[in-house]
């Protein structure tokens, strides 16, 4: 049987948040956690896809089962698409979210343009397929953070998809997976096991 029939996807991360997030977007299909032991590739590429490969490809020959693994960030059309694959240490490596979201706001004008990317990686070991998925969300800089929900760069994101202008902090998780680059993502990603 082909890993594209299999039920469960291996999560190559170590991050609980990001696991329950794929769990609940990609339910019913099971998503599970990396078991200890496997050794991760650090996030050294230039871009999401060349940051997300590797993790995935380690997973799976680790495992032997089918692996997904992701990248994202936040890019800013004012700093020429910054800080991209550097968004998790955009204010200095070990950085705070509000450390970098703080910076983001003062390097970037409120109202510029944003957008939020993931990418997704799916790679079956017997098969040999690796596919790639990319989910983007865009939306413009607040003047100022609003809201306590979501992570990261959410309380200054205003998200395009909606139009009462709250930013994506302000929003039920719901909300956020009907328009988030991860949540488009994962559409994408069932739409093509299920085809
Ligand atoms: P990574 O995908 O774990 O490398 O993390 C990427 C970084 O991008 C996070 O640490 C956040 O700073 C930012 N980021 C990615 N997705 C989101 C999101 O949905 N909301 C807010 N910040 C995000």
């Amino acid at each position: 049987m082909s890993g594209r029939a299999t039920n469960a996807l291996v999560l190559a991360t170590r991050n609980r948040h990001k696991l329950r997030e794929f769990e609940r977007l990609l339910a019913p299909r099971p998503v599970l956690a990396l078991r200890d032991g496997v050794v991760l590739p650090p996030e050294v590429g230039e871009t999401f896809a060349a940051n997300a490969l590797p993790k995935a490809r380690a997973a799976a020959a680790a495992t032997g089962s089918v692996a997904i693994a992701d990248d994202s960030g936040i890019e800013a059309a004012a700093l020429g698409g910054a800080p991209g694959v550097y968004s998790a240490r955009y204010a200095g490596e070990g950085a705070s979210d509000e450390e970098n979201l703080f910076k983001l706001l003062r390097e970037a004008p409120a109202g510029s343009p944003l957008a939020y990317v993931c990418v997704l990686v799916y790679v079956d070991p017997e098969t040999g397929e690796e596919i790639c998925f990319e989910g983007r969300c865009t939306g413009r800089l607040a003047e100022a953070p609003r809201g306590s929900g979501g992570f990261g760069y959410d309380p200054a994101f205003i998200p395009d998809d909606r139009e009462d202008g709250r930013t994506m902090a302000e929003l039920s998780e719901a909300e956020k997976d009907a328009i988030s680059h991860r949540g488009r993502v994962a559409r994408k990603l069932l739409a093509w096991l299920e085809s």
